[in-house]
């Protein structure tokens, strides 16, 4: 059975640079990139908040580089997604694509998390050309336009105010009469003047024209069903994180997200560490992910130096 130093699982801004990290520092990682390769990046189209690239970068040359970047150093990238994991004694069994299994002396897990979707068939139609589940990511293309934010947490109001800096006017598509979402973060939605709260709605149908969202079709509880105009439509549903494979063995939060101690890396099981998304339910940015991949790399590394030692 093949036995790995430093075993990294999903290939997204978190895993590459834990990957890269770790082969710098001798421990021979092996990265598995999942069934994503290149992670939830991939899912939007141009990236222009990675710092580093003042006239923006393409989401997938971006993650080509880091692969390569990783690739570079010696890490082995490899096409496969962990199916079983054994965490209870060093070192760790993992199984890949059922089939394939592995020891390995120290875990990274970077397996992120999936946005939420409605799961209509007009919405995954116009993925990537007006319907987001990334304000940050996305709303600078909507400069002076109209768009829709689906949810009442405290991530909706967060995406609606921060496209309401940019947008002429935002829609919020809530489907119960409240908000999930904090007082404070109420309050904020409450005050800015170009966000419209439609209460008690469900999208029937993303609207388009073939090329991009045009508007959108609602189902309000009392049985009306009208349309808005819109450019863009925001999923903030929540996000789920990828961590079920690890649930018997890692703390989680209630939320599901991997629970790591203080300013590190840690897990609840000695030599098995968490970075990006899977661990993170506030931040989710590509930056945040990477530098918490790095986090976890030197964790693992003076993980290995202690153990040895
Ligand atoms: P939440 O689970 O808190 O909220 C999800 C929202 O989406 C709810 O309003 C929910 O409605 C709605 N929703 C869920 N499914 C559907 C659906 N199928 N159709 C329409 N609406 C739907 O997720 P968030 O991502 O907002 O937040 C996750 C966690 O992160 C929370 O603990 C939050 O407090 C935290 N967070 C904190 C921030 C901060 O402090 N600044 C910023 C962002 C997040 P309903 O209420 O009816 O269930």
């Amino acid at each position: 059975m093949e036995r790995i130093k430093c075993l990294i699982l999903g290939g997204g801004p978190a895993g590459y640079t834990a990957a890269i990290y770790a082969s710098r520092a001798n421990l021979s990682p092996v990265l598995y990139e999942g069934i994503q390769p290149g992670g939830q990046l991939t899912t939007t189209t141009f990236v222009e908040n990675f710092p580093g690239f003042p006239g923006g970068v393409d989401a997938n040359t971006l993650m080509d580089s880091m692969r390569e970047q990783a690739k570079s150093f010696g890490a082995s990238i490899r096409q496969g997604t962990a199916t079983a994991v054994e965490l209870g004694g060093r070192p760790f069994r993992i199984t890949i694509d059922g089939e394939e299994e592995l020891e390995a002396e120290t875990l990274i897990i970077a397996t992120g998390a999936q946005a939420r979707y409605l799961g209509l068939p007009s919405e995954e139609k116009y993925k990537g050309s007006g319907v987001s589940a990334c304000a940050t990511c996305d709303g600078f293309f909507y400069r002076k336009k109209t768009v829709a934010v689906v949810g009442g947490g405290d991530t909706a109001c967060e995406e609606a105010l921060y496209l309401a800096g940019l947008a002429k006017k935002v829609y919020m598509i809530v489907r119960r009469d409240v908000f999930r979402a904090s007082r404070i973060m109420q309050e904020k939605v409450f005050a800015a003047e170009n966000i419209e709260v439609l209460w008690n709605c469900n999208t029937q149908e993303v609207l388009g024209d073939g090329f991009g969202v045009t508007g959108a079709r609602l189902l309000r509880k009392d049985g009306t069903v009208f349309d808005i105009d819109i450019d863009g439509f925001f999923l903030a549903i929540g996000h789920t994180p990828a961590s079920e494979l690890f649930a018997p063995w890692l703390t989680l939060d209630a939320a599901g997200y991997i629970v790591t101690e203080g300013k590190s890396a840690c897990t609840s099981v000695p030599g098995v560490f968490a970075a990006g998304d899977v661990q993170d339910s506030r931040y989710r940015q590509a930056v945040t992910a990477a530098a918490s991949g790095c986090m976890a790399a030197r964790d693992a590394e003076k993980f290995l130096i202690e153990q040895n030692s």
